[in-house]
């Protein structure tokens, strides 16, 4: 079998089929991606990634993500739409190269229009090192990430371990947002992280929180647990990146309100074939080249993650009875008034 390119993004007639009968309907004119990762491969200065979990990925198929291509990967998944973005570099394990991804995502998010950056943070920089680089930058919020936790652990960390408290407060002195792809095995489903959502989110109340992957809930168990927790909190939002499992998303426009939910797509992750699939506790990427399934009753091809995602936020609406004016606002209208409530940082 020939090795598969995942960064072939043409369309098969498998995805244009799947495009024409089922989500060219369902996705708007006009869309506001609010995660998009906008970075290059060479700002993982690790000597070893070339062995590193990102090489067989990243490093082999997006190893250079500018704003062009994620307009060219848009055209050809969603043909014909007006893209906005909220994006923000790729969180690459210490070693990083912290100012070159913030400065290059300045570069490219001011080919867009109307679009913005966010700050790739770790807990070592302070107020001034952060205050200088939005300045320089433009970028109106926070990209934390586990990896970067002081604890060491980046699957249990808690919130604060790679959010600390000074740049939540910086957050909310000026009004910023915080993307937050929140850790944990029962991500928001864990007792400490819905806990520190809570306290966090009330006493820095002009922080604006983003939980990306419908509260890295990829499936409904978890946000089914928290939601009647965390509903009513006025700075909180949550984004649909790569969830593909229609109960998460229904669990998500039931539990949070469909008001408080926008659409993301984490590219280039949207343009690789598979699915995020969910089980027992559990959630993972299936890939055309990582399974042993029995196939041939059936036609064997995989779509673009992309697409996958696109299904589960179409079909987890049907509860809700999704109308035009919430469909929009899914794509578009919320993410649109959030980052407009931002005021640029001079
Ligand atoms: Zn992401």
């Amino acid at each position: 079998m020939a090795a598969i390119d995942l960064a072939d993004i043409d369309p098969t007639e498998l995805d244009t089929r799947i495009w024409n009968e089922e989500l060219a309907d369902f996705v708007p004119d006009r869309v506001f991606d609010v995660h998009t990762h906008i970075y290059r491969w060479a700002f993982d200065l690790d000597p070893n990634k070339v062995t590193g979990p990102f090489a067989d990925n990243i490093g082999r198929f997006f190893p250079e993500v500018t704003w062009e291509l994620a307009d060219q990967v848009d055209a050809t998944l969603m043909p014909g739409r007006q893209m906005e973005r909220l994006a923000f570099p790729f969180p690459f394990p210490h070693p990083c190269d912290f100012d070159g991804s913030n400065d290059y995502l300045a570069r490219e998010v001011a080919k867009g229009r109307n679009s913005a950056g966010l700050m790739l943070v770790h807990p070592g920089m302070g107020a001034g090192e952060i205050e200088a680089t939005l300045r320089r930058t433009g970028h109106i919020g926070f990209k934390p990430y586990r990896f970067y936790s002081t604890t060491g652990d980046a699957v249990q960390c808690r919130i604060t371990d790679f959010m600390p408290e000074h740049q939540i407060a910086i957050a909310d002195r000026y009004g910023l947002i915080i993307l937050m792809h929140i850790s944990k095995r029962d991500a928001i489903a864990d007792r400490e992280n819905i806990d520190d959502i809570k306290w966090l989110s009330a006493k820095y109340p002009r922080a604006k929180w983003i939980l990306a992957h419908c509260a890295r809930s990829y499936s409904a168990w978890a946000i089914e647990q928290a939601a009647a927790e965390i509903r009513d909190l006025p700075n909180v939002w949550y984004d649909t990146s790569t969830v593909c499992e229609s109960d998460a998303l229904d669990a998500l426009y039931t539990g949070v309100g469909i008001d408080r939910v926008m659409y993301g797509s984490d590219d280039m992750i949207g343009p690789m074939r598979g699915k995020y699939v969910a089980f027992g506790k559990a959630w993972s990427y299936l890939s055309p080249t990582n399974h042993a399934m029995s196939l041939a009753h059936c036609d064997p091809r995989m779509t673009y993650i992309r697409y996958e995602q696109l299904r589960a936020m179409k079909r987890g609406a049907r509860q809700i009875g999704l109308s035009n004016a919430q469909r929009e606002a899914l794509f578009y209208g919320t993410a649109r008034a959030l980052v407009d409530s931002v005021s640029p940082f001079a």
